[in-house]
């Protein structure tokens, strides 16, 4: 797992930048203490997780003072306590089938490169799949996912620009259905210059989903680009709410310094986190393993 922590270095760097030249002093006072949490804030963990981190240096008790490989350390724990109750891998469930998966995201968050990784994936596990070009209003991501599709190898239920999303999730059902697939994985569409049209379009593959099977959607899973920092916070915020999202993938983790919003994340919303994408190509997203990912921020 390499790619996790080369993913995460430049966060990790940031993080070093932001705490040098603060241990300057024999003991670790307040203004000490007030730094680390600034620098913590800085590096995206977000308020709640900084002060986690603060609280547990006032009670540690450090013979030679701290140090930023203390402090490394320290940080890294509490990230992990954090991350750990929200790892929650994409599970397939035997029944019912097939298990409907709404994808939900911006424009630009790597929602249509999530799918095909994701059907890449449950494909590998045996999983047979389907996929449904559900975001009808840009003609390049139906385009781009019958890419994906016929280089995968899964059938695509797809249609005209401009079509009506919600009667290809019918379709796709249908299909499902008769084929005994067992996930559907469905894109959308994801205008957020028109929140309140987006949340209607959702609102109506949920209706005609609920006519088919009142389980469906089984899940929606919120698609996020970490690169966006807090802007990503705030999506969850927005759709978390509105489009009852069940979980999350968070993607372009590798690059980015702001790879500490998944902390920030986690702890706010402590919504399941899937998977994490750290790269371009299909076998690119990753399983989220806290530890691993608290060592590569912290580390
Ligand atoms: P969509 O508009 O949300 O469907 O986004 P796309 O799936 O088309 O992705 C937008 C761009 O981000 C594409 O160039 C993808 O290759 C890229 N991308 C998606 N996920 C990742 C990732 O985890 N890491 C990197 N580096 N690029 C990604």
């Amino acid at each position: 797992h390499e790619k996790i922590g080369l993913g995460f270095r430049r966060t990790s760097e940031k993080l070093g930048d932001n705490l040098s030249g603060l241990f300057t002093k024999a003991t670790l006072d307040a203004e000490t203490l007030d730094g680390v949490e600034e620098a913590l804030i800085a590096s995206d963990l977000g308020p709640a997780a900084a002060a986690r981190v603060r609280d547990r240096l006032e009670g540690e008790r450090f013979d030679r003072g701290i140090d930023e490989a203390g402090v490394r350390e320290v940080t890294a724990q509490e990230i992990a306590k954090i991350l750990m109750p929200v790892a929650k891998p994409l599970e397939i469930e035997a029944f019912p089938r097939p298990q409907v998966i709404l994808v939900i995201g911006v424009n630009g968050s790597g929602k249509t490169t999530t799918i095909a990784k994701l059907a890449h994936l449950l494909m590998e596990q045996d999983y047979s799949v389907m996929l449904v070009a559900g975001d009808t209003f840009r003609a390049a991501a139906i385009g781009q996912l019958k890419v994906w599709a016929e280089r995968i190898g899964v059938p695509i239920i797809s249609g005209k620009e401009g079509g009506d999303a919600a009667s290809l999730v019918w379709e796709g059902v249908k299909r499902g259905t008769a084929e005994g697939t067992d996930a559907l994985i469905v894109d959308t569409a994801g205008r957020l210059q028109n929140k309140a049209g987006l949340m209607d379009e959702l609102a109506k593959i949920r209706r005609v989903l609920g006519r088919l099977n009142p389980a469906a959607p089984h899940d929606v899973v919120l698609v996020l680009d970490a690169t966006t920092g807090q802007n990503a916070i705030s999506q969850i915020d927005v759709f978390g709410k509105e489009a009852g999202v069940t979980g999350l993938v968070m993607t372009k983790l590798d690059g980015t310094a702001r790879g500490g919003v998944l902390v920030a994340a986690a702890e706010k919303f402590g919504l399941p986190i899937h998977a994490i994408g750290v790269g371009e190509t299909l076998d690119d997203l990753r399983p989220f393993d806290p530890q691993e990912v608290a060592r590569a921020i912290a580390g």
